[in-house]
């Protein structure tokens, strides 16, 4: 009983595979979908895990042991850059404001302005931070950190994977501020640096340069 039951399965595994060997079960007749990949999601997940890894890292010395971070801003692409807050005008530069200095740009446009990232990042921060208001800081992969504040509304989270170009705020007079405007910051390992060393902030283009960080605070660019 038990043999016939081998020998009828044998039987019926040589017909299948016959009839697959005779083209019966083509990929357009065959009943069930074949998986040609692995879902797409597995591999974003797993791109962003690893991106999200290596920038957490990052917090820790962008400098990696050295004393400079060089930054190449010549190769990087058109998709891959974007001016923070698109039309503005600079109402207050950088440094030289008040005892301590300027600690960024204040650029304005209007109340509730798309803010954009400027480059791919990881969000760090996405809180009311005391005078800054609703603050938003990004990791980037080249180093460097960027800061929005006063924001009426942050739309993003702190691990969240965001691009270049994606509005992740809106502009606001929240903390210390007397008008609606985007107070941007540049810093680099916690120190802050002159936004103008990535942005010309009349024509809104990225400076196609390489800007060598030092850790002291200095910046040089070639
Ligand atoms: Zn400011």
């Amino acid at each position: 009983m038990r043999l016939k039951g081998i020998l009828l399965f044998c039987v019926c595994v040589y017909i299948a595979l016959e009839a697959c060997s005779q083209g019966n079960f083509s990929t357009s007749t065959y009943p069930f979908p074949i998986p040609v990949e692995a879902p797409p999601t597995v591999t974003m997940q797993k791109l962003a895990e690893e991106q999200i890894d290596s920038l957490k890292r990052m917090k820790m010395d962008p400098f990696h042991g050295g004393k400079k971070l060089v930054v190449d801003l010549s190769e990087i692409s058109d998709s891959a850059w974007c001016y923070p807050l698109s039309g503005a005008k600079v109402i207050s530069p950088y440094g030289g404001r008040g005892r301590r200095g300027h600690s960024g740009v204040d650029i304005k446009t209007k109340a509730n302005d798309k803010i954009y990232a400027v480059f791919d990042g990881l969000v760090t921060m996405s809180q009311p931070f005391a005078g800054y208001g609703n603050c938003i800081v990004l990791r980037h992969a080249n180093g460097m950190e960027t800061l929005y504040s006063h924001n009426s509304k942050n739309l993003v989270r702190v691990g969240e994977l965001v691009k270049a170009g994606q509005v992740i705020a809106l502009t606001g007079r929240t903390g210390r501020a007397t008008t609606e405007h985007l107070h941007f910051e540049l810093r680099v390992g916690g120190k802050h640096y002159n936004p103008q060393l990535i942005f010309d902030h009349q024509t809104k283009q990225l400076k196609r340069h390489v800007i060598t960080f030092t850790k002291g605070g200095g910046a040089k660019v070639e």
